[in-house]
């Protein structure tokens, strides 16, 4: 085989491109965002046995799921946003299939985001990232490597009185990104892509208002950028085809050459 796809399948089969598998775990103990308090406050995981070859299936085993599209590892299409809520194939099903494969771009800020829960990236740390390694490419997902997968239990959503602490971009280095930049969209460690503090922010949560307003999308919940170089890998995230969907739990997986 000589053409690209059969060097992609002969390079898996040899071990010169190398999986990733950028999804956490889903199941009932999965961390959900808590949302400011006057919003519905979206479910935690279900999952019911349908059967499991006893009675109820002698032959089969089977689970039927209740899961919130924003659970875990999931995509962020830009109907899940007001700013997005009119732009053409904004939805899970009618987003071009193309989009859920492309380059990726991984930002390390996993020192400023010990140093500071709170931290958020901004233009400079993009365009220092680019005099190293090049400009962003269109259509490209740009990871912010946080380190905050690591963290487990209440130091993932990290909340105090005065709500969640944890890592995001700045409206400014979203704009960038977005407009400057045509990236596919933002994917992230933390259980969204905003920072813990943006609905506090102008506009509030303003990672979403700005990428889905643009037409971009996001990836939450992501673990293992520290296996990703800083660039020449590609990601795959395809959401579940839920008609009119704002997003899905999805398997993102990372192809690295070895
Ligand atoms: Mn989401």
């Amino acid at each position: 085989m000589t053409h690209i796809v059969g060097e992609l399948v002969e390079s898996l089969a040899a071990g010169r491109v190398r999986i990733v598998d950028l999804t956490r775990p889903l199941s009932p103990q999965t961390p959900i965002i808590n949302l400011p308090p006057q919003f519905a406050q979206p479910p935690r995981f279900a999952i019911e046995t349908m059967s499991r070859y006893d009675p109820r299936g002698p032959t089969s085993y089977s689970n039927a799921i209740h899961v919130w599209e924003h659970t875990g590892t999931h995509f962020d299409a830009p109907i899940h946003w007001v700013t997005g809520k009119d732009l053409p194939a904004n939805a899970c099903d009618t987003i071009p299939a193309h989009k859920f494969i492309g380059p990726a771009c991984v930002i390390d800020v996993t020192a400023q985001a010990a140093k500071d829960p709170d931290f958020l990236l901004m233009p400079e740390h993009i365009l220092e990232w680019e005099t190293r390694y090049g400009r962003i490419p269109t259509q490209s997902w740009v990871l912010l490597r946080t380190g905050w997968s690591k963290r487990e239990g209440a130091a993932f959503l990290n909340e105090d009185a005065t709500g969640a602490h944890s890592p995001g971009p700045h409206v400014s280095a979203s704009r960038l990104l977005a407009h400057e930049r045509d990236v596919l969209g933002i994917g992230v460690e933390t259980v969204g892509t905003d920072a813990g503090q943006a609905r506090s922010l102008d506009p509030p949560f303003p990672n979403h208002a700005t990428m889905h307003g643009a037409g971009k999308f996001g990836l939450a919940s992501l673990c293992n950028l520290d296996q990703l170089p800083p660039t020449g890998s590609i990601v795959v995230a395809a959401p579940l085809k839920i008609v009119a969907g704002s997003g899905s739990p999805v398997r993102v997986l990372g192809l690295v050459a070895v």
